[in-house]
């Protein structure tokens, strides 16, 4: 048959290499922990479930199309304005209604080295063309990305705490970024991790974004708010990139359910703080129980950790022998990190559990 003849997708599209999500794990040989996809080992707030659970007996009815109680509960919590908040369906959403809006053929979209890989992809479906900037010590290098900017560039995606590294910029390098990129171009702060981060020298976005006409920060529901099935982003952004964003999405782009679940949980501050709480004391423990045995942990501020083996051999083998006992964490080969494992703070039989297969492997 003629090639010419089969519907040829839009330049970048064939060069997409599809996203892998953390795998699940086999149940039928037995528990699995699924630490492979930084989801929290607490759940969702009881309540956020009860109000998902009301709105589903009327799934008849289309969802609010701005999804104005969601939107209110989240300003609300964050002393925010609603007007500048809009929701998205996960915000891996959010991140190619960006790229979609603001990319023309052949402009250019940056991101770091071992940054999410969902920039890749959205720059790429929005025709694109992704700009991979160095890092210095797992870490996004602010004069790296400048040195970078061209006067195709259009977008700049940068995660606040990183994903897999764990690693974030504090705020006076974000703003140092912010302040070298020309006026034009778009700096997506992506702080899906950012209740997460406990320390003095980091903010997610919120004053940036308040102070500038070219910042974006998204966050998501579902990382501490535990509601990743339920898919809910949300993004604070200027009026001028809400309005041009609001004519791109899909008219009810986020669900009924999801309105519902959202606004109950953003409102549980104690669920919020709990999962604080509970990786405040398991993700140090983690990391140097790991350190202990030798590897080596980039220190992190999300809910997960990279662990470095000292050969893909090594890292390969580590993943079979935890997934043999059930334990499931995320292989990072194409994140360029072909010899670690990430793996997401979990319960504390998981967290236990690991430490001690790892152990056992690194004696073996
Ligand atoms: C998990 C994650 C997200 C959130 O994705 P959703 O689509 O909201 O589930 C966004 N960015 C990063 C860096 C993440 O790790």
């Amino acid at each position: 048959m003629n090639e010419k003849l089969r519907p040829q997708p839009r330049p970048g599209v064939m060069d997409i290499a599809a996203y892998v999500p953390g795998k699940h794990g086999d149940t039928s040989k037995g528990k699995v922990h699924k630490l492979s996809s930084n989801e929290t080992p607490l759940g969702a707030s009881p309540e956020a479930i009860d109000a998902a659970a009301q709105v589903l007996a009327h799934a008849e009815l289309y969802p609010d199309g701005s999804a104005n109680e969601l939107r209110r509960a989240i300003a609300e919590v964050h002393g925010l304005n609603a007007d500048n908040i809009l929701c998205s369906n996960g915000s891996d959403e959010l991140l190619g209604l960006l790229a979609q809006t603001y990319l023309t053929a052949g402009d250019e979209g940056i991101f770091t080295e071992h940054g999410f890989l969902v920039y890749r992809i959205q720059i790429l479906a929005s025709g694109g063309v992704p700009v991979v900037v160095k890092e210095t010590n797992e870490r996004a290098d602010v004069d790296a990305i400048l040195a970078a900017v061209t006067e195709r560039t259009k977008i700049v995606f940068l995660a606040n705490p990183n994903n897999p590294t764990g690693t974030y910029l504090p705020f006076e390098e974000v703003r140092r970024l912010h302040a070298g990129l020309p006026s034009h171009v778009v700096l997506v702060i992506d702080a899906a991790y950012a209740e997460y981060v406990r320390r003095n020298d980091y903010e997610s976005g919120i004053e940036l974004v308040s102070s500038a006409q070219n910042v974006v920060m998204t966050r998501t529901f579902s990382k501490i708010h535990g509601l990743a099935g339920l898919r809910i982003g949300w993004m604070y952004a200027p009026a001028g990139i809400i309005d041009a964003v609001n004519r791109v999405r899909g008219p009810f782009n986020v669900n009924a359910m999801a309105i519902a679940a959202g606004a109950a949980a953003i409102r549980d501050r104690n669920h919020v703080e709990e999962a604080v709480a509970f990786n405040e004391a398991w993700l140090p423990w983690v990391a140097d129980e790991l350190t202990k045995i030798g590897l080596r942990v980039t220190p992190s501020v999300g809910n997960f950790v990279l662990i470095h083996f000292i050969e893909t051999r090594s890292a390969e083998a580590a993943d079979a022998f935890l997934t043999e006992r059930g334990f499931i964490l995320r292989r990072v080969t194409g994140y360029g990190f072909p010899n670690a494992l990430r793996m997401t703070i979990g319960s504390e039989e998981a967290n236990r559990g690991v430490v001690e297969a790892l152990t056992d492997f690194m004696k073996a």
